[in-house]
C-alpha cells in the first residue's frame, strides 16, 4: 500500500496534464472504471471486497456527486466523442460470483446505482474453488434490471494471448451468443480475463462485434482504438484500508495515474504464517 501511495503522491505532485483536447483515443478521455470481483463477508483473496466496504464506497460516490454509468451510456459517450459527464464512474464486476447477487445487486438497488457485470459464460451455476458462481435464474433476474448491464468475460476464462487464433474466436464469439440468447439483450462489451490482450485478440473482439473492451493493466492499445483497452482500477481489500483512502485517490486521479498503478491484486490473503 505504501508503494501505491508513493506512486500516487508523485503523480499528484507532478501532474500538470491538460485534458482540454483529449479524444476518445486518449486514456484521459475516460472516467474512472472500477473493477470488482467478489464481495465476501470473510475475504479469502486480495481481490475480495467486504459488502460493508462496497456499501461505503457506493455511499462515498453518491455523497460526492458521482454518477454511475451503464455500459450502454459508456459506449454512447465514447462513440460521440464529446466527453463524459464530469464526475461519472463505471462500476464493473468480473467472473460472476455469487456475492454479486447476494450483496452487490441489493446495495446498488438500494441507491438506484448502475453497474456492469462481465460473465464467464460456462461458469454460470458452477463453482471455482471456494468461489461459487451465480445461477442462471439469478443472472436472469439481474439482467432484467434496468440499472444492470451484462458483458462477456469469455466462455472459459482462459488467457486469450495464450490461445490459438481459432480458440480466441470461439471464446469471444460463443460467449457473446450464449449471453445474448440467455439475456435477450445485445452484448456489446467485453473484459479480457486477467487483462491479457494483444493486437490479434483485439482484432477478434472487434470482429465479433464488441464495441468496447476493458483490461486490468494498462498495456497500451497496440495500434487500435483506445476503447478496446481501457484499464480498470483493481479494487479489493487494500483499497478499502484507512476508510477507503486509496479508493478515493484512485477514483479522483484515474486519468493521471501511471500504467504501473493498474496492477492486478489477485493474491490469497496471508494467514499470518509469516
Ligand atoms: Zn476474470
Amino acid at each position: 500500500m505504501r508503494k501505491v501511495f508513493a506512486v500516487l503522491c508523485f503523480v499528484l505532485l507532478t501532474a500538470s496534464i491538460c485534458h482540454a483536447s483529449v479524444t476518445s483515443n486518449d486514456r484521459a478521455y475516460y472516467p474512472a472504471v472500477l473493477m470488482y470481483h467478489e464481495l465476501k463477508t470473510t475475504p479469502l483473496n486480495e481481490f475480495d471486497t467486504t459488502p460493508a466496504d462496497f456499501a461505503s464506497q457506493l455511499d462515498w460516490l453518491k455523497n460526492n456527486g458521482y454518477v454511475t454509468l451503464s455500459l450502454e451510456e459508456f459506449i454512447t459517450y465514447t462513440q460521440k466523442g464529446e466527453g463524459f459527464p464530469e464526475k461519472s464512474v463505471l462500476i464493473t464486476f468480473d467472473d460472476g460470483y455469487e456475492g454479486i447477487y447476494d450483496y452487490a445487486f441489493p446495495e446498488l438497488k438500494k441507491r438506484a446505482m448502475k453497474a456492469a457485470f462481465f460473465i464467464t459464460a460456462f461458469t454460470v451455476g458452477g463453482i471455482s474453488g471456494e468461489y461459487p458462481h451465480i445461477t442462471y435464474s439469478q443472472l436472469a433476474e439481474m439482467a432484467a434490471d434496468e440499472n444492470i448491464s451484462i458483458g462477456s468475460h469469455t466462455i472459459s476464462h482462459s488467457r486469450l494471448t495464450e490461445l490459438s487464433p481459432d480458440a480466441v474466436k470461439i471464446e469471444v464469439l460463443r460467449s457473446k451468443q450464449i449471453l445474448e440468447n440467455f439475456t435477450g439483450k445485445k452484448i456489446r462489451a467485453f473484459a479480457y480475463p486477467e487483462g491479457y490482450y494483444n493486437s490479434e485478440v483485439i482484432d477478434a473482439v472487434k470482429e465479433a462485434g464488441y464495441e468496447i473492451a476493458f483490461s486490468v493493466q494498462d498495456r497500451g492499445r497496440f495500434g487500435h482504438e483506445a476503447c478496446y483497452s481501457i484499464p480498470r482500477i483493481c479494487t479489493g481489500l487494500e483499497l478499502a484500508e484507512n476508510d477507503n483512502a486509496l479508493f478515493i485517490e484512485f477514483v479522483k486521479n484515474y486519468k493521471d495515474m501511471p500504467p504501473e498503478a493498474f496492477k492486478e491484486r489477485y493474491k490469497p490473503i496471508d494467514n499470518g504464517a509469516h
